[in-house]
């Protein structure tokens, strides 16, 4: 197999993978890197022009997997797209939200080219995704007579999220996709397939951090936060992703709620997680995996948070509210600009900040350092308490070197994972089976695997 990491500069960045075997051309993921703006955000994809592509498979919705398939749809109009049942559900107002920023920055910050799609584009897709269940396995023939198995298998990651199984001839070869292998308060973990795999291309994020504390005491610890903020009058801010962590903690608050381990209190979301949530509801109504419904917001009496809401000054509250990384001008870079001025309150990350972005300069700060909001021309002292939770939606390392080693792999390819997440994959991959072909693509190489 021939396989062309299109990922332009390397990480996690922008996931666009090319595999090549007997004649046919599979793409899987099309993605945009987080930290860049413009073209340079997209993969390669002009690598792939006048290929005729066979297959393209979209593994899930987060943007650095999904952000630039409208662009190679547009260079592949014939090509079919195959995703889950519920990635189809939602991944155009993924999409959609995604133009919505791109819009924006392109007054902000300048951005010529930008939007890097239309909304017309975005429609277009629709006519060659193909949503299917997870478990289920489909045969495909090429033109030319080729055949190929593939079978999408649930990874546990965000709603929707699939690794993909290909089978071919004899030849099995299993993409993990982005994977957590644990159960979570709103999905269920990996269902992946067992048996020999001649190659397994690995997922690597979290590859150069040792496993800490298990969810479920992360989760009791934030609770014992929230409760202790409110107990001495101050209101919590939890940044979120809109997608997938912010209905995994409502979940979390409505069983906490049942329980005992968290008091009724205002509780505040936000926008996009709450058109998503509605998503959800449909598909939990479906017989989908994912299980949640929008009456949840009732039951918990969160509300959308009013643009006339000043956060602090009305009594304890939580802000459940996106951007994860407190991106400016969102809404948890607005209540941070309230309550970061007062030790009443406290601020409680609960995934991955960038150093290079406001939530990762707000994590290394100390207590009573000066915090610049950029947007507000507005410098604070920062008075609140700043707390991390690990609640990550990748698996840890063992579990997933664990995986791939029970495979009994010829060879296993390292994607999605910065240089020192993939070497300590290699170096464990190689201790344990010295025989196992290690493949760590460099960006725009084809390797053989
Ligand atoms: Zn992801
Ligand atoms: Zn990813």
């Amino acid at each position: 197999m021939q396989l062309t990491d299109l990922n332009s500069p390397g990480g996690i960045g922008a996931n666009c993978l090319l595999l090549q075997f007997d004649g046919l051309n599979i793409v899987i993921d099309a993605g945009l890197h987080p930290k860049l703006v413009g073209m340079p955000a997209l993969p390669r994809l002009g690598r792939l022009r006048g290929l005729p592509i066979d297959l393209i498979f979209l593994t899930h919705c987060h943007l650095d997997h999904l952000g630039a398939l409208p662009v190679l749809a547009k260079d592949h109009p014939n090509t079919p797209i195959i995703a889950s049942r519920e990635t189809e559900g939602y991944y155009k107002r993924m999409l959609q939200n995604s133009y919505q920023v791109m819009d924006r920055q392109r007054t902000e910050l300048g951005v010529g080219e930008y939007p890097l799609y239309s909304h017309r584009d975005i429609a277009a897709t629709t006519r060659q995704m193909i949503g299917l269940l997870a478990g289920q396995p489909r045969h495909f023939e090429t033109n030319s007579g080729q055949r190929i198995t593939f079978t999408l298998h649930e990874s546990g990651h965000v709603p929707g999220a699939v690794g993909l199984l290909l089978e071919h001839h004899h030849r099995r070869i299993f993409h993990t996709g982005d994977v957590l292998f644990s159960d979570t308060a709103l999905l269920n973990g990996a269902r992946f397939p067992g048996g020999d795999m001649d190659t397994v291309i690995i997922e690597t994020t979290r590859g150069a951090t040792a496993r800490q504390a298990d969810r479920e005491s992360e989760i009791n610890r934030l609770l014992a936060t929230i409760g202790h903020t409110a107990s001495h009058g101050g209101s919590v801010l939890i940044p979120v992703f809109a997608l997938g962590r912010m209905q995994e903690l409502l979940r979390v608050f409505q069983m906490a709620r049942a329980d005992g381990r968290l008091k009724r209190l205002p509780i505040y979301i936000s926008g996009l997680g709450i058109e998503l949530l509605n998503q959800f509801d449909k598909l939990s109504r479906k017989n989908s995996s994912v299980r949640i419904r929008k009456r949840i917001l009732r039951e918990l009496g969160a509300v959308k948070l009013p643009d006339s809401h000043h956060p602090g000054r009305c009594g304890p509250a939580i802000y459940l509210v996106s951007s994860g990384m407190m991106v400016e001008n969102t809404p948890s870079y607005r209540v941070a600009a309230e309550l970061l001025g007062s030790h009443q309150n406290t601020i409680c990350f609960v995934g991955y900040c960038d150093p290079d972005t406001p939530g990762g300069t707000l994590l290394n700060l100390q207590q009573g350092d000066k915090f610049l909001f950029k947007a507000y021309r507005k410098t604070v002292q920062a008075l609140a308490h700043i707390e991390k939770f690990d609640l990550s939606s990748h698996a840890d390392r063992e579990d997933i070197l664990h995986y791939a080693m029970e495979r009994n792999p010829r060879a296993v390819v390292l994607t999605h994972g910065d240089q020192p997440a993939r070497d300590w994959f290699r170096d464990r991959i190689t201790e344990i089976d010295p025989a196992c072909k290690v493949v760590d693509p460099e960006p725009l190489r084809t390797v053989t695997v």
